[in-house]
């Protein structure tokens, strides 16, 4: 569904990303795991065609992504931010219907998805519709922003840090949520967190990042049993940590 290969891309001669290959599946979950400047946020950018890369090829759906018109491209890429970017003086039901509204569906046949997504997100129609952002919660509106990324049924999804401004339960209950929605949907994701818990949560396969180089990959479960680098052995201690002490030392060893 996704392919990057040896993508690279440098910023006034500094490198933000080096030679990053990747292929996601369709229906995979692929976190982008790495702390802040070390090029996530880039790399999931290549996919929308908001950043261009210097060299190498993106790929989405077996098509280069310059090749692609851009707003086709970004119409069938759900695309959620920490920020969420809700337009404050429209309703909820205006911010979830607004790309069906783009694309010119009638206003029978956007109300009814519009009920549909805010049913996926548990946001119930009756009471959430009418809303101004101003009258969510963080999570509400997190949760709204969801169901606006998957208004035309995009087959991917891309997701930079969407939980990362919401307190810890909520943040509990959003990542549940969001693999629920995930199993419905078979959207393929690429997902960038800096929170170690919420990776090895979300991931069918993590890719741990580093001042713009991918460090290591693989399933969860590969990366706590064969930890090949320093810094991937030095960043998981804190998921090691909530082991107890023997599968712990069998893990780290
Ligand atoms: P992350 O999302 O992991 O925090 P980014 O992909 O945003 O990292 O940034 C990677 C590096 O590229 C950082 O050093 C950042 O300062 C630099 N960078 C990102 N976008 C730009 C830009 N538009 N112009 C110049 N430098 C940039
Ligand atoms: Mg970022």
């Amino acid at each position: 569904m996704i392919r990057f290969d040896q993508v690279s891309k440098f910023y006034g001669g500094v490198p933000a990303l080096r030679d990053f290959s990747l292929e996601a599946e369709k229906g995979e979950t692929v976190v982008l795991l790495g702390l802040s400047g070390s090029g996530k946020t880039t790399t999931l950018r290549m996919v929308n065609g908001m950043v261009t890369p210097s060299s190498g090829q993106v790929m989405v759906r077996g098509r280069d992504v310059s090749a692609w018109p851009l707003i086709d491209l970004r119409r069938s890429i759900g695309y959620v931010i920490q920020e969420v970017g809700l337009f404050p003086h429209w309703t909820v039901a205006q911010n979830v219907g607004m790309l069906p509204k783009a694309v010119e569906w009638d206003s029978q046949k956007t109300r009814l998805r519009v009920e549909e997504l805010l049913e996926l997100v548990r946001l119930p129609y009756s009471d959430y519709a009418l809303r101004y952002p101003s009258e969510l919660s963080g999570g509400e509106a997190q949760r709204v922003g969801v169901a606006r990324a998957l208004a035309l049924k995009p087959d991917i999804l891309l997701m930079d840090e969407p939980f990362g401004a919401l307190d810890a339960i909520t943040r509990q209950h959003t990542q549940t949520q969001f693999l629920q929605i995930k199993e419905e949907q078979n959207v393929t994701t690429l997902f960038v967190t800096h929170d170690i818990q919420e990776a090895f949560r979300i991931g069918d396969r993590i890719v741990i990042m580093k001042e713009g180089s991918m460090v290591e990959m693989g399933t969860p479960e590969a990366l706590l049993k064969n930890q090949g680098s320093d810094y991937t052995r030095e960043l998981l201690a804190s998921v090691t940590l909530g082991l107890s002490g023997r599968e712990k030392e069998d893990r780290i060893r």
